[in-house]
């Protein structure tokens, strides 16, 4: 096999994949931050790390894979370009639905892990959150101390990134380019902060506040910025270096590069070797958004008479890392291409006469298999692999090979048709209305044959005739 290659971010170049350690490939995904209902745009991400753990594991990769949920400390100025100013996200949500701050991380974290699963999403090793790795989050940050990376102003602890670039010889931003980063501010910088691109690690409550969420520190009662929980959390769990991080293409600018500075500040080692990236998922051609209207969720697609699975099938038409449109009309004709696959399964699984295999035929299987990993290796190429699938489907190989070929190309794509088989068993008594009119058919008794044809297509099942040149 030729190898997996993927598009890092940090070098801006497709790479041949080659894990730090090939018994175990080490992967962490930035996680939802669970204060409202995860959108359709947040799950893209996650199918996306989804395959790419997928097409690791069909390379024949054991992978260690991690999922944060940000639960405190992502603050409402993020959107406007600064992380380090605004309302935490889980406080103003708590104060609006006049709950705790606790209550709305369980509260949206148990409807986050419902959604995944109905996406048939992997669940990674853990899903680790940022309120019960606290102590992990400030012993980082005293690591940073030491190194004399950090300084105080009157709201918090703040990471200086200029001081990084000396003492390390490192650049900050590499991920990003450092105009994007000042473009993208649109509040007033804090005067306190000695560079505009230093961000806050630790903030402090403030004075005759009580948050629901903060903890005693070295520094004083506050609560952990919002990059500090990742790079805390992957090397708890994964280790100094990484094989892949991924998240959206919003975290390219600020929260990647911070968290790499974090990381590689304390240990003085390379943080991740590859980046992964995806992009937006728009609504009708726009930006996605809560105050738009458009950031359907779920139990939208739920509700519109759509399975998550239809969703997952609309994802995969398009690449990772090219932008997507999502329309009700795109999402239908995702939903109608699954239930054809669906029934075209059904009807390869019943169909019993085991064609003879030739040679032309067993290469035909192996060029479909090799086609389809090769696109899955070549960054993750999902369109081209459902092409295939396509191929697949209306091919003449032989129904059993079909049946297993599809059912494995399946382990990756994720749709789980493995269960609509299951549950599209044919019952006895259709088998023997089957059996009866192939008796009636092989005697050229048709009219009697056409009958029974009709009664089983009553009881809602198809009836397909193997085609001639099969
Ligand atoms: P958040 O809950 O805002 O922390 O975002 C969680 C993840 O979803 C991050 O990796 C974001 O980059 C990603 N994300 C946010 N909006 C979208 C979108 N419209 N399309 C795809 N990914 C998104
Ligand atoms: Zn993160």
């Amino acid at each position: 096999m030729p190898g997996l290659l993927i598009y890092n971010s940090l070098t801006r170049k497709k790479e041949l994949f080659t894990p730090i350690n090939p018994s175990e490939v080490k992967m962490y995904t930035c996680g939802p931050t669970v204060y409202h209902f995860t959108s359709i745009g947040n799950f893209r991400t996650y199918t996306s790390a989804d395959i790419l753990l997928r097409v690791l594991e069909y390379n024949g990769f054991k992978v260690k894979y991690i999922m944060n949920l940000t639960d405190v400390g992502h603050l409402t100025g993020d959107n406007l370009g600064d992380a380090d100013t605004g309302e935490d996200r889980l406080e103003k949500a708590a104060k609006e639905e006049r709950k705790t701050a606790w209550d709305i991380a369980s509260i949206y974290t148990e409807s986050f892990l419902t959604d995944f699963k109905k996406l048939n999403l992997t669940k990674p090793f853990e899903f680790v959150k940022a309120t019960d790795h606290i102590q992990e989050q400030i012993d980082l940050i005293k690591k940073l101390e030491e190194k004399n990376l950090i300084y105080k102003t009157s709201d918090g602890i703040y990471f200086d990134t200029v001081k990084f670039e000396k003492n390390t010889g490192k650049k900050y931003g590499e991920l990003s380019t450092l105009d994007q980063i000042k473009e993208g501010a649109r509040v007033e910088p804090n005067p306190e902060k000695k560079n505009p691109r230093d961000f806050a690690l630790w903030k402090f409550s403030p004075k005759n506040v009580k948050r629901d969420m903060e903890w005693e520190s070295p520094w004083g009662i506050g609560f952990p910025g919002w990059h500090i929980e990742c790079s805390a959390m992957s090397m708890k769990y994964l280790g100094e270096t990484i094989d892949i991080h991924t998240g959206g293409e919003d975290l390219r600018s600020t929260h990647h590069p911070n968290e790499i500075a974090q990381s590689e500040g304390a240990t003085g080692k390379q943080f991740v070797n590859y980046w992964m990236h995806g992009s937006f998922l728009k609504v009708d051609g726009k930006r996605m958004g809560k105050s738009l209207g458009n950031a359907y969720t779920i139990k939208d697609i739920d509700d519109k008479g759509f399975s998550p699975l239809d969703l997952r099938y609309f994802y995969l038409g398009g690449k990772y890392n090219e932008q997507l449109n999502f329309t009700w009309e795109g999402l239908n004709s995702a939903k109608i291409a699954l239930e054809k696959i669906k029934n075209q399964l059904e009807i390869i699984k019943s169909n019993k006469d085991r064609n003879v295999i030739s040679n032309e035929k067993l290469e035909k299987l192996d060029k479909y298999r090799n086609d389809f990993i090769s696109s899955l290796n070549d960054d993750l190429n999902t369109p081209k692999a459902l092409a295939t699938l396509w191929e697949v489907i209306k091919s003449n190989i032989p129904s059993q090979d079909k049946y297993d070929l599809i059912l494995d190309f399946d382990e990756v794509l994720g749709l789980d048709l493995s269960k609509q088989a299951e549950t599209k068993e044919i019952p006895e008594n259709i088998e023997k209305l089957i059996d009866e009119r192939n008796k009636l058919r092989n005697e050229k008794r048709f009219e009697e044959s056409d009958n029974i044809r009709d009664k089983i297509i009553k009881l809602g099942f198809e009836v397909k005739d193997p085609a001639k040149n099969e």
